[in-house]
């Protein structure tokens, strides 16, 4: 039988790795056998090759492959020797990730509001959290490139030299993304990439990277992902085990090569999605005028999001809601954070008025035709 539109329209997922390996499947298939044939599984070859190619992407001199995000974060944290005592501050509507890797390392994450129009760290609650500290300084900062859209680095840069911050950029959503023409991972001291499956570059497994033009932070990087080892069995600090494995590197070149063009196709139809629903009952994704935003998700509010979600469903369209449960209201963190003075009203509101409409690039035209105009013709009464 054939497919017509609207049993493909039944099926859209908020996001769909596997659309990414159908699309490439012969060079992928090609380069994970170069792998196997070769016989080098850790650290090799595809390692140090995708690094250098990934680090000439983003624009800086160095890039350290690790095995998650997550490792990402905590590995430049631990580069800045960031541990026990010392306060870290970023945002409580992330990836429970960013926040975990600050604990991880044994710091405090302090938490401030965000920006309601970007969902990204309001640099005057950024200020006030690091004037009026709990205790020890705050001596890092996190900004999160939430969805895809850039922090304000200029405004960012200038406030962490202000108060001798570190600044550890979360680029875990936004590979590609800039601010003012530069790509973000290149602003701060350190730059955390995932490289997650639904990331806007993503494995097969999972995967992540550190970046930084700083060399001396690099050589460290790369003593802490691997047992602190200057040469095999060799460990002149103490250090852990993150590395990326020469299968994703091989896959993570590929998808590398398609990443414009993937962000290209994530854009356009968040255009397409902009200019359906500029007029309609839901209010969509502003973009700062410096920004380039590369749409890991195209949100949109509604105070009546729960029914916006519940109409889509029973239409077929799948949706996301990053994220539901703000951090400094999950019960695995609420008693190990701080929050900024003030309160994170904004991130409160965030979380119950956001909805993630699918933009990944395998959608195809008739699908994300048909999620604007379910979306456009949808009231905050529509639900039956
Ligand atoms: C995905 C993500 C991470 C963590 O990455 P993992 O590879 O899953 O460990 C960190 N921060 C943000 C904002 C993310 O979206």
């Amino acid at each position: 039988m054939p497919k017509t539109i609207e049993s493909n329209v039944l099926n859209v997922t908020a996001a769909d790795p596997r659309a990414t390996y159908l699309a490439h499947k012969d060079e992928i298939r090609a380069a994970i056998e170069g792998v196997l044939d070769r016989g080098r599984y850790i650290l090799g070859d595809e390692v140090r090759q995708f690094e250098c190619e990934f680090a000439r992407y983003i624009g800086v001199r160095e890039c350290v492959a690790v095995a998650s995000g997550t490792d990402a974060l905590q590995l430049a944290l631990r580069a800045c020797e960031i541990g026990p005592g010392d306060r870290v501050l970023t945002v409580s509507n992330t990836a429970v990730a960013t926040v975990a890797a600050i604990h991880l390392v044994g710091a405090t994450p302090v938490l401030a509001d965000v920006d309601a129009r970007t969902f990204t760290l309001d640099l005057e609650c950024a200020e006030n959290a690091i004037r009026h500290p709990h205790g020890q300084r705050i001596r890092a900062v996190i900004p999160v490139h939430l969805y895809g859209h850039p922090c304000a680095m200029d405004a960012m840069t200038a406030l962490a030299a202000r108060y001798d911050l570190r600044i550890i950029e979360d680029c875990a959503q936004a590979h590609g993304a800039a601010f003012g023409g530069r790509r973000v991972g290149s602003f701060g001291h350190l730059g955390a990439f995932s490289f997650y499956p639904t990331k806007n570059l993503g494995a097969f497994g999972d995967g992540g990277a550190v970046v930084t033009n700083d060399p001396q932070l690099a050589t460290k990087l790369r003593l802490l992902r691997q047992y602190g080892w200057s040469e095999r069995y060799i460990s002149i600090i103490p250090g852990m085990n993150t590395r990326l494995d020469e299968l994703q590197a091989a896959i993570l070149r590929v998808n590398l090569r398609y990443l414009e063009h993937a962000n290209a196709r994530r854009r356009a139809i968040a255009s397409e999605y902009d200019e359906a629903l500029a007029t309609s009952a839901v209010q969509i994704p502003v973009v700062l005028p410096e920004a380039f935003h590369v749409y890991h998700q195209y949100v949109i509010r509604s105070e009546d999001r729960e029914n916006l979600r519940i109409y889509l469903q029973r239409r077929g369209v799948g949706t996301a809601v990053l994220y539901p449960v703000p951090i400094h209201c999950q019960q695995g963190y609420r008693d190990i954070i701080e929050t900024g003075p003030g309160g994170l009203r904004e991130t409160e509101r965030a979380s119950r008025e956001i909805l993630c409409l699918p933009v990944h690039p395998g959608l195809t035209n008739a699908q994300v035709g048909l999620i604007k105009s379910l979306v456009a013709a949808w009231t905050p009464q529509t639900v039956r």
